[in-house]
């Protein structure tokens, strides 16, 4: 069995070999030199980029090689450090990560990578809280226009509008309270994520 090292790259366009038989899989050619298909069907003409030897374009040969079980083991650190990074990416590329690293979490043990499986959790928090952040706005914004209506017709109205207004003016207390105390769990949960995260991060590289 021949193992692709995780950092296996074709020397001419320094991509990372694939280990199916996709044109980025490696390919020997006869002189013993191995590059991507891609590489080797545009050298014109063909002779091997490193000892310049000619090789027939047809008989390019696909190597059958395998991925280390140790580097996908090792994967943890590398999706830690892309999941802090991705704190303030886009929905969808979040999503994206999200989803690689809970296929990659289902095939391990659930009492394995608990740094990783923590940080996921802290991120689906955060991101909840985000968007009750935004729908909180939404509501205060919602309440202060009704509050400019009651202004308006307060004029020839009873006290009963009145009491409607000081309920309203109560509510908008009660929601900014409620924001500015999920904006301290947002601030927390940041702090929380990087520092720990980092260090069990700096752990797992000793
Ligand atoms: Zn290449
Ligand atoms: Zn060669």
């Amino acid at each position: 069995m021949l193992v692709l090292h995780p950092t296996s790259r074709c020397d001419v366009c320094l991509e990372p070999y694939a280990s199916d038989s996709s044109p980025q899989a490696p390919h020997a050619i006869p002189c013993g030199h191995i590059f991507c298909k891609v590489c080797l069907d545009t050298v014109e003409p063909a002779n091997c980029p490193l000892c310049r030897k000619p090789f027939m374009p047809d008989r390019v040969k696909n190597l059958h090689v395998d991925r280390p079980e140790s580097a996908d083991e090792n994967r943890e650190p590398e999706l830690l450090e892309k999941l802090v990074m991705a704190w303030d990416a886009e929905e969808q590329e979040l999503l994206v990560l999200l989803t690689q690293i809970e296929e990659w979490l289902n095939s391990k043990d659930e009492g394995e990578n608990t740094a990783l499986r923590k940080a996921v959790s802290v991120l689906a928090k955060f991101q909840k809280l985000k968007t009750r952040r935004v729908d909180d706005h939404r509501m205060i914004k919602r309440l202060k226009g009704q509050i400019a209506d009651e202004d308006y017709q307060r004029a020839t109205q009873s006290e009963e509008s009145k009491a409607v207004e000081l309920s309203l003016m109560h509510q908008i207390e009660t929601l900014q309270s409620q924001l500015s105390r999920t904006q301290g769990e947002v601030v927390q949960l940041r702090v929380q994520t990087s520092r720990p995260g980092m260090s069990e991060l700096n752990d797992l590289r000793k």
